[in-house]
């Protein structure tokens, strides 16, 4: 994507020896956040870059002596990531045999997962056992998230054309034919129509290189161009060394508007084509190691891939922590998008019970209303669970204030575009009675007092709101609904 042209002052690297400010912990297991509905959660990032992109590494990926491709490991092992679908871009990844897209080598073992398909590196060399998957793929104008195969063209450049075209017919091949997910990355500067006659299984709820790009926060986010680079300058500039290089995020973090507008506009699409309005959506830090190469007070790069993938992850909900069942939970948006800088949620949900069938549903799911019953008739309740965040987050000598938390839940009736808020509560769970059909999903927000010490001497901006989670939709579609069309039943 766009280079960042407005930071070439930022590369100035400012050389005062590092006092090596204390890094934040890495993040807990996903064992200790909860296990909802029965389930199990695992932590998932997609679209980040490797060596295999132009625009990893600098720009210079192929000077990079392993910095960088270990930079990207130790990420994975300090925010216990299970699975990473890498997303190079074709020019150097196109080239490379997929085996090699998996940065096997003496750390990473080359295993192939016989239930997904999926080939996978796996990180056996992580400092806290942890064991993490990555998963090759691809980002041209569509993202193919975990290939298992190159596809084939009859010669090289052959290769990197067919890599960056989109239409139904490629979409449909990285999945048939590649066991591939076909993701659209970047959906804040495409239309909802082309997102839609690409023929991609989900998009992305929030890209982080979108939101700290001038010019894409200009032409697509509708923000100030320069406003989260003026946050990070004191970073950069750090005369003492005495800035939590990890609090930059206060600076910066917001959840554009575009990205839920994008969103909605798909699925009313779909709703309009008689598809189901459940088209799930994911967070992205589309991390490359080139936008902030100054050093903080960590000793590491500003932009290291493990302070840049941990503010915006995917905490996916699955029955178990395998390849095959991330995969699905992936494909069918079971889950949510945390930002696990803030610090990592414990005992979050959200869910939808049925009375009447005894059943509870999850996002991602929907819940078809038989034809000759009415939605108040099912005896719907839909729940938000207040989490907690998880105490080493604060990792702070003393006492920490709590965070005040946000919850809200999202109502989008079909035919329209525009969401209502159905419920909003301060620091409390939500239960919500629903006789509407629709998509719902649910927002925590939060103030960050647990931060004020960490973010110290900007202190007062731990006394903002800051977006935390965002779920996926879970969807009650009326047999009615779609007069006369052909309906797709999803599973599970
Ligand atoms: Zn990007
Ligand atoms: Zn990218």
């Amino acid at each position: 994507m766009q280079v960042l042209h407005g930071i070439g002052i930022l590369s100035l690297v400012w050389s005062w020896p590092a006092c090596q400010n204390a890094r934040i912990a890495d993040l807990p297991s996903v064992d200790d956040l909860g296990a909802p509905r029965g389930g199990a959660l695992a932590r998932v990032l997609l679209h980040l870059h490797s060596p295999f992109s132009w625009d990893a590494c600098d720009q210079k990926p192929e000077l990079d002596r392993g910095e960088c491709r270990q930079n990207l490991l130790d990420a994975l092992c300090e925010n216990r990531i299970d699975l990473a679908f890498l997303t190079d871009h074709p020019d150097r990844m196109a080239s490379t045999p997929i085996e090699d897209l998996t940065l096997r080598g003496p750390d990473v073992d080359l295993v192939s997962d016989s239930n997904s398909g999926l080939l996978l590196g796996e990180v056996s060399s992580c400092r806290n056992t942890h064991r993490s998957w990555i998963a090759p793929g691809l980002e041209g104008t569509v993202m193919g998230l975990g290939m298992s195969i190159h596809l084939d063209s009859a010669d090289q450049t052959g290769r990197e054309e067919l890599y960056s075209q989109s239409s139904a017919e490629w979409a449909q091949r990285l999945q048939s034919e590649a066991g591939a997910l076909a993701w659209m990355p970047h959906p804040e500067s495409k239309s909802a129509q082309f997102i839609h006659d690409s023929g991609v299984q989900g998009l992305e709820s929030f890209n982080l290189h979108a939101l700290l790009d001038p010019e894409i926060r200009h032409s697509s986010l509708r923000l100030a161009p320069l406003d989260s680079l003026f946050g990070v300058l004191g970073f950069a500039f750090d005369p003492f060394f005495d800035l939590n290089s990890d609090s930059m995020f206060l600076h910066f973090l917001q959840a554009p508007a575009r990205f839920i507008e994008r969103w909605n506009e798909v699925i009313e699409l779909r709703n309009s084509l008689g598809e189901s309005m459940n088209f799930p959506a994911w967070g992205a830090s589309d991390s490359h190691e080139y936008l902030f190469p100054q050093t903080g007070s960590d000793g590491r790069r500003l932009d290291v891939h493990a302070r840049m993938t941990r503010l915006v992850v995917n905490h996916v909900w699955v029955t178990e922590r395998t390849p095959s069942s991330i995969r699905q939970a992936i494909q069918e948006g079971s889950g949510w998008l945390v930002f696990e800088s803030l610090g990592s949620p414990v005992g979050m949900d959200f869910s939808l019970q049925s009375t009447t069938q005894g059943q509870t549903y999850g996002p991602g799911q929907t819940l078809e209303v038989p034809a000759e019953q009415s939605i108040p008739g099912l005896g719907l309740t839909l729940t938000v669970t207040l989490p907690r965040v998880y105490r080493e987050s604060t990792q702070r000598e003393g006492r920490a204030e709590a965070p005040r938390l946000r919850v809200r839940v999202f109502h989008l009736s079909p035919g329209q575009t525009t969401e209502v808020v159905l419920q909003e509560a301060w620091d409390e769970s939500v239960s919500e009675t629903i006789t509407l059909p629709g998509t719902y999903r649910a927002e925590v927000s939060m103030i960050p007092r647990h931060l004020r010490g960490v973010a110290a001497p900007y202190s007062e901006r731990a006394l903002l709101e800051f977006p935390w989670i965002q779920t996926n939709r879970i969807e009650v579609r009326e047999a009615s609904s779609l007069p006369g069309v052909m309906r797709t039943r999803r599973r599970r």
